[in-house]
């Protein structure tokens, strides 16, 4: 997957007035938990210097800073290992907008500097502490790390800017109109000041006298909080670029949501669905996007109070009114107000997904792609948006090879008469689609969602029924699939007559690994298939449960006969004939394993298995 990626360079200057700002946010959250802490935070704010002679730009905060083991650890190491391969591919690539593609992918927001920069120098000074760091890097690899001992508290990134485009004035960024530009166009929304020293030229007070240069320090962005300003005067750049600093991204959200409660609980929020998954979504320990503001006031980022875990990959802020600014995790936790939060904030991205759905099917497909196995996951969690989860998830059926259906959809095409919705489990769609469970699902027409996450395999489990249509997997309990052109009831009877002596034997013959056997309606083509309980645990569940570390007991399952299979017919013949034969024991055995294979399941003794069809394929070459 490629990204898209912001292609300009000058994105380099929102990285680092982001990394600035949360290094002021952090500072103060940390000033006001810990008041030994001894720091001046009366006047946090970020600074721009310009020197236009020496081609350098500085940004500067007074925020937490770094220590030293931070500075190698946060900043040394993307200069250093992990990107190895990142400055390799940068070398190769062949123009600007691919660099920053790859910038983009590897996801490193101090590390753009160098698209402008050949030189970057960082002077930083944590709170607290007496000693401060200098490090500094051309990029390439290497870098040097020095203590020093005098540096104000805070950081300073000082870029020494590429030589000069004579040709590139859009990009010079010693100029002051440029500097504002970019801060007003992506930064302008910072909470703290971000101040530059401009010049202010006053015309000569009379003619033939001089022209007055004065230099001001001129804080350059209204620091207006996006969320709470109405979302009319709130363009979709502003929210796009709002969005970047939050998510530390570099594409655009797929998705803006602004909501604002008034009343007993008031609060804030600005949301966003990005248009990507982060490559650590299925890591339990990866951070959730929601930052908790209070009046304003930073109070933690990753909120996990405030969203649930299905869908921690919504980005965003909110700001409540009324809690108090030293609230805690363990406190939030508990506190009837921000739960009352999460439930509305639930409620209105799954309300906003649904309008994607059908207002913008092509952004919910893109959508479904990228987040849909982790929506999923709601299904197994929360149980009073069930329907809601349901009717926003879409699956892939045996009706398109291309689309994914909803369930709504499933239903509207149902057979005449069909009651239930009919659904297959497994790994892979290739191999559904050849099961032997499938088979008369197919042959007779009925439609079969195919669910191949492992999370599917779970969540079947708990949802009983969509728009009061039973789910029923096609591998479990009995299936009644009424054709119209079904046996008459005595023709069964005679069948099951027939079969009597071979089912009890097979019954027995089988008893360490089936514990019943009996006559399918669900094959065509195939001998035989295993069958789980109405109730019963899959196979894949229990590998599920098995790999994350519960042991648990898989029942024994059905053996389902196709009476119309010259193999099963074969059988009953050689059973009556020479029932104390042992290779017709073996060939039960066969059949077993073979019902096994087809369904993708790993025989209990493949060696076994495979010496048996050796020897039988011995005496048929
Ligand atoms: P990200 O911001 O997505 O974490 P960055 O490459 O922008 O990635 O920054 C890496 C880390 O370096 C930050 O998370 C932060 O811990 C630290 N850092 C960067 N800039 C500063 C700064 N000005 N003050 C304090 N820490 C900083
Ligand atoms: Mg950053």
């Amino acid at each position: 997957m490629v990204h898209s990626v912001y292609s300009n360079k000058d994105s380099f200057l929102r990285e680092l007035v982001s990394n600035a700002s949360d290094a002021l946010d952090k500072l103060r959250l940390e000033a006001f938990r810990n008041k030994d802490l001894d720091v001046d935070t009366s006047d946090l704010h970020i600074d721009i210097e310009v020197d236009t002679g020496a081609r350098t730009l500085t940004i500067r905060d007074n925020g937490i800073g770094m220590t030293r083991d931070e500075v190698v650890g946060l900043i040394g190491t993307l200069a250093k290992s992990g990107t190895a391969e990142l400055r390799q591919q940068l070398r190769e690539a062949k123009n600007e907008a691919a660099s920053e593609e790859l910038i983009g992918q590897f996801g490193i927001g101090f590390y753009s500097s160098f698209m402008v920069a050949d030189k970057v120098e960082l002077l930083t000074r944590k709170a607290g502490e007496s000693d401060a760091t200098r490090w500094e890097s051309s990029g390439e690899g290497t870098y040097t790390i020095e203590s020093v001992d005098d540096a104000p508290q805070g950081t300073a990134v000082t870029l020494h800017l590429k030589p000069e485009d004579a040709e590139d004035e859009l990009h010079d960024y010693t100029s002051e109109w440029k500097i504002k530009g970019l801060v007003k166009q992506y930064s302008d929304f910072i909470a703290w000041p971000i101040r530059m020293e401009v010049e202010r030229r006053t015309p000569p007070a009379e003619e033939g006298g001089e022209e007055v240069v004065t230099i001001e320090t001129e804080t350059i962005n209204s620091m207006k909080a996006l969320w709470a300003r109405p979302k009319e005067e709130v363009s979709d750049e502003e929210y796009k670029e709002f969005y970047k600093h939050i998510a530390h991204a570099w594409d655009d959200p797929l998705e803006v949501i602004a909501m604002k409660a008034e009343g007993t609980f008031e609060y804030q929020a600005l949301l966003f669905i990005p248009s990507h998954a982060p490559f650590d979504l299925f890591n339990r320990d990866a951070s959730v996007g929601v930052q908790l503001y209070v009046k304003r006031v930073f109070i933690m980022g990753d909120c996990d109070q405030l969203m649930p875990e299905y869908l921690r990959f919504v980005k965003g802020v909110v700001d409540a009114q009324d809690l108090s600014l030293n609230v805690s995790r363990e406190i939030l936790q508990q506190d009837r107000q921000i739960n009352a939060i999460r439930r509305r904030l639930t409620k209105k991205v799954l309300s906003t997904i649904k309008d994607l759905q059908s207002e913008r099917p092509e952004d919910y497909r893109t959508f479904w792609t990228q987040f849909g196995r982790v929506v999923k996951e709601g299904l197994l969690s929360d149980f009073d948006n069930q329907d809601a989860l349901l009717r926003i998830s879409s699956f892939a059926s045996t009706h398109s090879d291309e689309d994914a259906t909803t369930l709504a959809e499933y239903v509207e095409r149902m057979k005449d008469g069909q009651e239930q919705i009919f659904y297959a489990t497994g790994e892979t769609r290739q191999q559904l689609l050849k099961s032997p469970h499938l088979e008369a699902f197919k042959a007779k027409g009925y439609e079969v969602l195919l669910l191949t996450d492992p999370v599917d395999e779970v969540w079947v489990g708990n949802v009983t029924e969509f728009d009061g249509k039973p789910l029923q997997s096609v591998a479990k309990g009995e299936v009644d699939l009424d054709s119209g052109e079904e046996q008459s009831e005595a023709e069964r009877e005679e069948q099951e007559k027939e079969f009597t002596d071979l089912l009890a034997w097979l019954k027995e013959t089988l008893s360490e690994h089936v514990k019943e056997v009996r006559l399918s309606s669900r094959l065509t083509e195939s001998p035989a298939c295993l069958i789980t309980d109405a109730f019963g645990m899959t196979p894949a569940l229990a590998r599920i449960y098995q790999a994350s570390g519960q042991a648990v007991p898989v029942g024994k399952r059905t053996l389902e006969l196709n009476p119309s299979h010259p193999l099963v017919t074969g059988l009953r013949q050689a059973h009556q004939d020479r029932a104390d034969d042992p290779t017709v024991a073996e060939t039960a055995e066969l059949l077993y394993g073979t019902a096994l294979l087809a369904e993708g399941g790993a025989l209990e003794d493949p060696a076994r298995f495979a010496e048996l069809l050796a020897d039988r394929l011995a005496r048929t070459v």
